[in-house]
C-alpha cells in the first residue's frame, strides 16, 4: 500500500503490521493513501 507524507511529499511504503505510521523522512505522522485508480490532479507546489 503506498502513501504519501503531506508534509514532504515523499512516497512512503507503510506496512499495516509495522507499527505508528508516520514518514520515515521528515517524522509526520499524517500520511493520505495513494489511489492508482483514481488519481486526481493535485497541484501542492
Ligand atoms: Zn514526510
Amino acid at each position: 500500500m503506498g502513501y504519501k507524507c503531506t508534509r514532504c511529499k515523499q512516497k512512503v511504503e507503510i506496512d499495516y503490521e509495522y507499527t505508528g505510521i508516520r514518514c520515515p523522512y521528515c517524522g509526520h505522522r499524517i500520511l493520505v493513501k495513494e489511489r492508482p485508480t483514481t488519481i486526481k490532479r493535485v497541484i501542492a507546489e
